[in-house]
């Protein structure tokens, strides 16, 4: 069959609209995804499996293998969870159901979320489809990956500390790390719990507003939810007229940050100011430069908590021992890859008596402090402004062997991730031929502002951001 429509363009939106118009039905564009998928999965290795029509044809959609898939399995990249079908949905995975979406596969991630480049699946890294010799990001750079390159429509990840953003910057795709609060997260591999977020990455800033729509609001099952203060709009306007854009002083100081992605990010502001916004500076000294560091104690001793569960008992596959320890310390030294590991023995150890108050605890207060932080900037400017990444997509294997250069990876995404807040990406650029992120960061519940703003910039910009070798 040749194919029947353009999957590198398509947007969701206008899958929609082919199929509500009757111009396709849901069944033959769910086979032009798995056509698409069978013509270029093998390089770029973005799903760890499709499923055929699961739950009849719908509008299709990836989504990440942290999220729990009725019968279809679920590993979170991880050895430890090989084989394990959940006997249930996820929140999100029954309300994309209910709003007829379909899906076509669970795609990869770094293990248990941790990483930047999707090098830390237990099941071989996914590659960039702008160039497939670089990473696509992480830790959701699967779904990042697929959107970029025609293999869905749209996607769900989730984010810790940057895990939605910095692969859709990475990528070029627009993605939203939503308002901690707002999108469930039952049913969801838990990292750690007081970050993460599910949220969605798709082509165009709409898209993504139409599938937060999907997903967000209050669930009875996941106690930390609330219902949306205001419905999500789909964004129409060209203008940002008295839109306040503050830029901290402290994030564009960086070093880190490459020169082609700072002229990139300075060319959106620009035009940003064309279209009526006011940019501004502002100060965030403390969550830039403590944010990281802070990050890195909460974020592993949640974990080390959270991963407590696989012990061979509950899920996944169980290695032999002449003891119940035994057995459980050899499932989890068989199950869990360097990662992980790494991140159980640090938690362990921030968390361990003696070492509680001086770790933890003062991670929790500097994480109060960013929280002030950036309430007071936005009495000044109603959404803050960074790129994403300091980088464009690195070769695979560059941070590979040093952790700590993975880590700063996220050193622009994971501050407004402490302090719960939401978080646009959205492509402004090219550097080097690859995609160039730029951060948006509202106030809580501001998600409609960033989409406001995201998609009028993104009508200005007018990028084609289909990967250039891919383009026909
Ligand atoms: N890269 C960060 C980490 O490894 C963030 C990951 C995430 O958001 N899940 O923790």
């Amino acid at each position: 069959m040749s194919t029947v429509v353009d999957t590198l363009r398509l947007t969701a939106e206008e899958a929609i609209g082919l199929v509500e118009r009757r111009e396709l039905s849901a069944g033959e564009l769910h086979a032009a995804y798995l056509e698409a998928i069978a013509e270029r999965d093998g390089e770029l290795h973005t799903y760890l499996r499709t499923v055929d029509e699961a739950g009849g044809p719908g509008i299709p959609i990836a989504l990440k293998d942290v999220i729990s898939t009725r019968g279809v399995e679920t590993t979170a990249g991880s050895r430890i969870l090989a084989g394990y079908a959940p006997v249930f949905d996820a929140t999100v995975a029954a309300r994309c159901k209910a709003a007829g979406l379909s899906l076509l596969g669970k795609t990869n991630t770094d293990e248990f979320a941790m990483g930047s480049s999707t090098e830390n699946s237990a099941y071989g890294p996914s590659r960039n489809p702008w160039d497939p010799a670089r990473v696509p990001g992480g830790s959701g750079g699967g779904t990042a990956a697929a959107v970029s390159a025609g293999l869905a429509p749209w996607g769900l990840g989730s984010d810790t500390g940057g895990s939605i953003k910095q692969p859709s910057a990475l990528c070029g795709n627009v993605g939203l790390r939503p308002t901690y609060g707002t999108v469930s997260r039952f049913g969801v591999v838990a990292f750690a719990s007081s970050l993460d977020q599910v949220g969605p990455v798709a082509k165009t800033v709409r898209d993504t507003a139409l599938l937060y729509r999907i997903i967000s609001g209050r669930d009875p099952a996941d106690s930390t939810t609330v219902e949306l203060p205001a419905p999500v709009e789909l964004p129409d306007g060209e203008r940002l007229d008295g839109l306040r854009i503050g830029v901290p002083r402290q994030a564009v100081a960086l070093e880190a940050i490459e020169p082609g992605v700072r002229e990139a990010f300075d060319r959106s502001l620009a035009l940003a100011e064309e279209l009526g916004a006011a940019v501004g500076e502002c100060d965030l000294p403390l969550s830039f430069d403590y944010g990281l560091p802070c990050y890195y104690l909460i974020a592993p001793a949640e974990a080390s908590s959270n991963l407590a569960r696989y012990d061979g008992v509950r899920y996944g596959p169980r290695s032999e021992g002449e003891t119940y320890r035994e057995m459980v310390e050899r499932t989890r030294d068989h199950g869990f890859g360097d990662e992980p590991k790494r991140r159980i023995m640090l938690g362990t150890y921030a968390l361990s008596a003696g070492y509680y108050d001086a770790y933890y605890g003062q991670a929790q207060r500097v994480r109060t402090l960013i929280v002030r932080e950036h309430r007071e900037a936005f009495e000044r400017f109603d959404v803050l402004a960074t790129p994403t990444s300091p980088t464009v997509a690195f070769p695979i294997g560059e941070k590979a062997a040093d952790p700590l250069a993975m880590y700063a990876c996220d050193l622009l995404t994971i501050p407004s991730c402490l302090a719960g807040l939401p978080g646009l990406n959205v492509p402004c650029g090219l550097s080097e031929g690859l995609p160039v992120g730029l951060q948006l960061i509202g106030p809580q519940f501001a998600e409609n502002t960033l989409f406001r703003a995201g998609h009028a910039l993104e009508q200005a910009l007018g990028l084609d951001l289909v990967p250039e070798r891919l383009r026909t």
